[in-house]
Formats: structure tokens, sequence, C-alpha cells
């Protein structure tokens, strides 16, 4: 259930699912859901690899992936898994030894299918090195590479195809009693991507791990996902995600954080509740909302904000935030602590305020959650 249980009609049940370990971070049971995402450098440049794994886990990503397409990035791979702060999922495709590689070089979870990569000994190999080095697994179905019988069956991607396509992967997992596994089904169609969700959702208890893939750009991409993922997610359906965008990994990570604080599952940073601004506006409302998230990307206690042009919206939005300012008249605005209004404040030196008030309320609010330890 979401942490929003004191009001009933916010309530999400989530499906029960296993619980597996990728690495130190639980994926499914009762674990929070995972935001993941993935690099984009050439795996084999290690210092540009790490960075990007630092930058995405400092925007909160709990996982990460980085792609392992030869030898030389597997080599790689160690020196990464050594610098990360977060659990590394190594992908691959096809390649048997790649697999083994990788988990040998520390990764925490593997992203392979074991129908595509070979006969069985060569699945059993891989199977035994995930289980010698602690390595989970993920399957993962795409509507694009689909195997070729399951096309000849179905005619053509779909949910049923996809469904049975996973099931087949879990199988040869079972039978080589491998229980460390999540699994996608993924799609760039929204409908597809989604039915086949529900489908392998009802037909296996092994967590799942949610995205539409190639979603596309920033901006399309993040609605594209927030429908599908938010469908999903809102129907109890999902134990991590991964947004994919054409864009920076740190972007992906902030929208997988957005969808799930929009649905209650998981909160962190700031966040900030902002009229749209007209008329009435009184101070600019659009460019102090913009200045305010990059002056704030530094906090991650969950806490709310309220940035209201004027008086029509912001004492009410206020009364439900940690802190607020409403625009008033005469190049000032009012300043709510805990939801009531407290003090008065100039434009001109709002935004250093309530950055320096924000920063005192995370800091009380770290202190009261550390003494509840
Ligand atoms: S809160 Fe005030 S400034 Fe903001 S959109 Fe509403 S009326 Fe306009």
């Amino acid at each position: 259930m979401s942490l929003n249980h004191v009001r009933p009609w916010r309530d999400i049940y989530r499906r029960k699912s296993r619980q597996i370990m990728v690495g130190n971070v639980p994926v499914g049971g009762d674990a929070p859901i995972a935001v993941q995402t993935m690099t984009n450098t050439l795996t084999t440049d290690v210092a540009a690899t790490v960075a990007q794994v630092q930058a995405a886990a400092e925007a909160g990503a709990d996982i990460v992936r980085v792609s392992v397409p030869d030898e030389a990035s597997s080599k790689a791979l160690k020196e990464i898994v050594r610098e990360s702060p977060v659990p590394i999922v190594a992908d691959i495709h096809f390649h048997y030894r790649r697999g083994i590689e990788a988990a040998e070089a520390g990764a925490a979870c593997l992203r392979i299918n074991p129908g595509n990569i070979g006969d069985e000994a060569r699945v059993k190999e891989v199977i035994k090195a995930a289980r010698d080095h602690n390595c989970s697994i993920r399957i993962g179905v795409n509507a694009g590479s689909l195997e070729k019988h399951l096309l000849e069956k179905y005619g053509e991607p779909c949910p049923e195809a996809m469904v049975e396509s996973g099931l087949e992967h879990i199988r040869i997992l079972q039978d080589n009693d491998f229980h460390e596994f999540k699994i996608s089904v993924k799609a760039s169609d929204v409908f597809l991507s989604a039915a086949a969700y529900q489908g392998i959702a009802e037909a296996t208890d092994a967590p799942i791990h949610l995205g539409i893939t190639e979603a596309g750009g920033l901006v399309s991409g993040t609605i594209k996902s927030a429908i599908g993922l938010g469908n999903l997610l809102w129907m109890g359906i999902g134990d991590t995600i991964r947004v994919s965008l054409s864009a920076d990994p740190v972007e992906e990570v902030k929208v997988g954080f957005e969808i799930l604080k929009s649905l209650g599952l998981r909160h962190r940073g700031v966040n900030i509740i902002s009229c749209p601004s007209c008329a009435r506006q009184g101070f600019d409302v659009i460019k102090t909302v913009e200045t305010l998230e990059r002056r704030l990307e530094h906090i991650k206690t969950p806490m709310s904000l309220s940035i209201i042009g004027c008086v029509v919206n912001g004492p009410g939005e206020a009364l439900m935030t940690d802190v607020g300012f409403t625009g008033g008249g005469a190049g000032s605005g009012m300043v709510y602590l805990a939801g009531k209004a407290s003090h008065k404040m100039s434009n001109e030196q709002m935004i250093d305020h309530i950055v320096e008030q924000v920063e005192n309320k995370a800091a009380e609010l770290d202190a009261a959650a550390e003494a509840a330890e």
C-alpha cells in the first residue's frame, strides 16, 4: 500500500511479488519501488561511466545498468563496480561469455534472456556464474526482439506472445533451480506494454521491472512513461522502474521519481507545488520556480514547498506544505511555515530566504527522523 493510507481514495495495493536482491537493494515484496537508469557512455571509458553512475546515484538512482557488449567492457565493468555507489546491472545480449564475465566482475544482476544465449550447457554455465557470484538475473522481454517461433505463432508482437516469451525464459531458470530473477516485458507502444505487464503480473510472482522502451525524448518520453508506468503502478504492478528517454540518465531518474512521487509511492526531495501564474501574480512565478528547482536539487529529505502567485490559492496551498510563499502586493509576499503565515519577505530576497527556510526544515526533519530510529 502507498504511504497515503490516511485517505483511502489514494491507496494503491501492490501486487504481492517475491523479493530478490540486486546487490544490497531489495526488489519486490514490500521493498520501496527501486528507480533505475542506464549509462550511455562507452563502458570501456571507465572514468566517464563512473561519473555518469555517480551523477545518477546522486539524483536518486537505486540501481544503474551498464552495457557489456565485448570483453573489454567486461574488464572495465570490474572497475566500474568497484567505484559505483549503487549496484550495477550488466546488460548482456546473446553472448553467454559476457554474462559469465559480468558475474565474475561483480555485477549485481545480469540482464539476459536465457533462451537467447545458446544451448543448455551455456545457459547452465551462466546460471552457475550468477549463483556463484550472488548475482540476480533480469529477464528482459522486448516486443521488438521476440523469438521467431512466437512471431510465427501469433503473427505479430502481442501481449500473449510477450507473456509466453517471458514464461519460457522463466521456465529455463526454474528448471535450473534459479529463482533470483525479475522480469520485464517492454514495448514502445503504451497499450502493448501495459497489456503484457498485466498478463505477466498474473502469470508469475517474480518481481517486475517496469519500462516503456524507446519512449522518446525528454518531453514525449516522459509523457509516455507517465501514462504507461503510471497506470501500471496505480494498479499495483511494478517493483522497479526505468524511464527510457533519449536524454541524460539523470533526467530518467528525475522523471522516475516524479512518477513515483505523483502516486505517493516514494518521496524524495522537495515537492514544489506552484501555480501556472497569471496576471494576478505578485512576482514572477515561472522564473522563481525554475531557480528554486535548481537551487534545491541538493535536498533529499522529502518535504513540500508551495510557490503561489497570489492570495487566490496561496494560503490554501500553504496550509498543506512545509514551507510556502504567496505573492502579495508592493513587491513582497507572505512566507508560510508549517502551514501558518509567518512573516513578510520582499520579492528580491525571497529566493535566498526560501532556500534557507527549506534547508532549515530539511535539517529539522532529518534530526527528527534520526531521533525516531
Ligand atoms: S494563484 Fe493567483 S497568480 Fe497563480 S494562477 Fe492562480 S490566480 Fe493566477
